[in-house]
């Protein structure tokens, strides 16, 4: 077993007992488990097993993604942040000198993750709509980045709306698209290429890539705000 930075700074690479090889990120918070992920101590450390079956942000890295905006330090905007399985994994890795904001609609699910951020205090659940982003101005500062996933219709305007008024010049948007939610009549391909247009309206797409085989007809894309 061993555990070694990979080349995004604060996520890591994990080689489990069986030589399989997975991710990770650094316990903010010892002892706490979020998910039921696996928690592993190496060399006076703790580090959260990331789960590409329950994270599209986990299976976009594990797929090559190339552009990784977020970092420590970084303030990120999560919209859809439901129980927090992804933005507890953010909130590792953003640490303590970062912030995760994270807005959800749904107060049944929010609630889930109201007692982890006791501790875990960089990550601020907002119960809030994502697209109604005026809503929660008074609890959200400009930030690094935007990272959405909501699986609505409209889900690339949505983004656009909350980078104008949250996402500082030359911050990064991050979305998860499931083309089953925008058209389910369509190819998934043609879905991806109208968001990517309707994204490149407002940001410079640096990066698209498909999320198979961890989910079926999920693209992830990464854009810039000029
Ligand atoms: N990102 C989460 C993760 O990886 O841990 C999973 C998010 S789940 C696919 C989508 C979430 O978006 C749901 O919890 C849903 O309630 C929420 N959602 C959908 N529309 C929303 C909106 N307009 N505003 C805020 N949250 C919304």
């Amino acid at each position: 077993m061993k555990i070694k930075a990979y080349r995004f700074p604060g996520v890591y690479l994990f080689v489990d007992e069986e030589g399989n090889k997975k991710i990770a990120t650094k316990n903010l918070v010892p002892g706490q488990r979020v998910y039921g992920e696996r928690l592993v101590k190496f060399e006076g450390e703790e580090y959260r097993v990331w789960n590409p079956r329950r994270s599209k942000l986990a299976a976009a890295i594990l797929n090559g993604l190339e552009n990784f905006p977020i970092r420590p330090g970084s303030r990120v905007l999560y919209l859809g942040v439901a129980s927090g399985t992804t933005a507890s994994h953010v909130s590792d890795i953003v640490g303590w000198d970062g912030a995760v904001f994270g807005v959800e609609f749904s107060p049944r699910v929010l609630r889930e993750l109201v007692p982890l951020v006791d501790e875990r205090r960089n990550l601020v659940p907002i119960l809030g709509d994502a697209t109604k982003p005026e809503g929660y101005r008074a609890l959200v500062p400009k930030v690094d980045v935007v990272f959405e996933d909501v699986a609505q219709p409209s889900q690339a305007k949505i983004l656009i709306d909350n980078a104008k008024v949250y996402l500082r010049s030359g911050g990064y948007g991050m979305i998860s698209v499931k083309s089953r939610s925008i058209d389910v009549t369509k190819e998934p391909e043609q879905v991806f290429n109208e968001v990517e247009k309707e994204l490149a309206t407002y940001f410079e797409v640096v990066e698209r890539l498909s999320l198979e085989p961890y989910e079926k007809d999920h693209a992830l894309f990464v854009v810039r705000k000029p």
